[in-house]
């Protein structure tokens, strides 16, 4: 036997089985069990929500003898022949017939009388798909229609069609369904095929055909293809979803404002094959569920999540501030709009997650709230006074406490480069900020390093509009061997991605435009001690507050 998908073999065939729409529904019971048919109708709304599904039972509903309760009733002689194919029930895909000639062609066939019932129905699906002329040519036959001709006319954007189209037809909008209707309908298809399931399975599928009945089916069957028992692990393997112990990962090093880590598992992800576009919805859905898991006290009903996956959403949720939260829901959210149009998503992925990670580099409201937040979580936790908290009289750089917190790793993005800012009081004459950090010993020939490597950074800001680069230049810490000017730098991700080409030749351009010709960039290869007690003072510093330094 041929296959059928699934939402073919299961397309309802009367009203009373459309998963909702019943807004819909209703209208054109009434209208059949009233005999008060119209000759035009425009169906609005998302793909795989009924649309033609409904077109065609009502099709065969107007041309039914006993109608039941405004559906067709399935055995008269007109219904019989329509559900063989009948040449009353016409349907025209605009998006593949876009042509003028086409709506010609049904104007003059139009005008014949039906053959086996009352009404000739014409279905143009994707009707916004028409060109000018052919919306000109189907506008006479609206004008004029013959008693016998029903039009249906479905789309998915309706501001899209020309207003005199619209004036002559009854809009009928069909609406996403909820995740519940479209759960119980795939037990009842999974129950009547024999396919045994895990409830969190199901869920996971309904959710990701995101209020589509096709999407959700289709994606379905992929799943049921993929193990005996339908299982959320079979389900999450077929979805291309990321080990979801990965993802939070990356979601909790975000939220921490922990950019090593983050750019580290995202450069992971990347790596084993995952599709940028996929691992921002991933994300984007780990977000959903941690603000659920923060706001309703019916989280885990409402999730459905498998026991230890709803445990470690939660952890995240108790932990994470819920503006950070918010944030990094606009700033993917944003992303996830602009990758179409990116020539290099993985690009805006990374500048996003950075964003997300640092959100001492802006000056928006929301990224200051998050900051003050943990500011304030740091001085909570902090059992004795800030060492290095900047005194009010001192130009604010946008470092501190955040700095000693944990963020070692990349210097702020601030308007100037910081090695131009002030050092931090009481730290600044014997730890100037960035060579402690990297372990190198202090001498006139590396600060003019730190000087050349300061021009360096004003002229790449001025004449590089590529915020990504900047960032991963701010991570380099400079030296001189020689007359080499070496960059080094301790994180993976940094030191791979200024290793591509493309970056490389940037640098070079900028380096060459304030006369330096010789520079390399080195990932650092061992610490030294010296770097390793300021660790531990640290650690000691903050024993309250996770201080990672890698
Ligand atoms: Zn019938």
């Amino acid at each position: 036997m041929a296959h059928v998908s699934l939402y073919r073999r299961f397309r309802p065939d009367s009203f009373d089985k459309m998963i909702r729409q019943e807004h819909v529904v209703q209208v054109l019971e009434n209208q059949i069990k009233t005999g008060s048919v119209g000759h035009a109708y425009l169906f609005c709304g998302p793909r795989g929500t009924g649309k033609t599904s409904v077109a065609r039972i009502f099709a065969r509903a107007v041309n039914c003898e006993k109608p039941k309760n405004g559906s067709p009733c399935g055995k008269c002689a007109s219904c019989k022949a329509l559900a063989e194919g009948s040449l009353d029930v016409v349907e025209i895909d605009a998006a593949s017939n876009n042509g003028v000639n086409e709506m010609r062609d049904l104007r003059e066939k139009v005008q014949y009388p039906p053959v086996t019932g009352k009404y000739k129905v014409y279905i143009i699906d994707e009707v916004h798909m028409l060109t000018d002329s052919a919306y000109n040519a189907l506008l006479k036959t609206l004008e004029e229609p013959p008693a016998h001709a029903i039009f249906i006319l479905a789309t998915t954007e309706p501001h899209k069609i020309p207003a005199t189209i619209l004036s002559r037809c009854m809009r009928l909008d069909f609406k996403l369904i909820p995740a519940e209707d479209l759960e119980a309908h795939l037990k009842s298809i999974l129950k009547e095929i024999g396919k045994p399931y895990e409830d969190e399975a199901v869920s996971a599928i309904a959710r990701a055909g995101a209020g589509s009945d096709r999407d959700m089916l289709s994606i379905a069957e992929t799943c049921i293809a993929y193990s005996d028992k339908l299982t959320y692990a079979a389900v999450t393997a077929a979805l291309g979803t990321a080990d979801f112990n990965t993802t939070a990962k990356l979601v909790s090093a975000m939220l921490s404002a922990d950019m090593p880590t983050a750019l580290f598992v995202t450069e992971n992800l990347l790596a084993e094959g995952k599709a940028v576009g996929v691992l921002v919805r991933d994300l984007l859905e780990l977000l959903r569920q941690i603000t659920v898991a923060k706001t309703c006290s019916n989280a885990e009903k409402l999730l459905a999540l498998p026991k230890d996956l709803f445990a470690k959403v939660k952890e995240i949720a108790t932990a994470a501030d819920g503006r950070a939260v918010l944030r990094a829901t606009e700033i993917l959210s944003k992303t996830e709009n602009e990758l179409r149009f990116a020539s290099s998503p993985r690009i805006a992925l990374e500048a996003a997650i950075m964003r997300i990670s640092m959100p001492e580099t802006e000056y928006d409201i929301d990224a200051l709230l998050v900051r003050v937040k943990r500011l304030e979580d740091l001085l909570a936790a902090t059992p004795m006074p800030l060492q290095g908290f900047p005194v009010l009289d001192e130009p604010p750089a946008p470092k501190t406490a955040e700095r000693n917190g944990g963020a070692e790793e990349v210097p702020p993005f601030s308007e100037e480069p910081v090695w131009d800012a002030p050092e931090e009081p009481l730290r600044a004459e014997e730890k100037p900020e960035k060579p402690a950090l990297v372990g190198k010993t202090e001498s006139t020939e590396e600060m003019t390093a730190e000087v050349a490597f300061g021009k360096f950074m004003r002229t790449l800001r001025k004449t590089s509009k590529n915020g990504v680069l900047f960032t991963m230049c701010s991570d380099l810490a400079a030296c001189y061997e020689g007359k080499l000017l070496v960059l080094t730098t301790e994180s993976d991700t940094v030191f791979r991605m200024l290793s591509r080409e493309e970056p490389r030749k940037t640098m070079a351009d900028t380096f060459a435009l304030i006369g330096i010709t010789e520079f390399e960039v080195r990932r650092a290869s061992s610490t030294k001690k010296e770097n390793a007690d300021a660790v531990s003072q640290l650690k000691e510093d903050f024993s309250d507050y996770p201080v990672e330094i890698k």
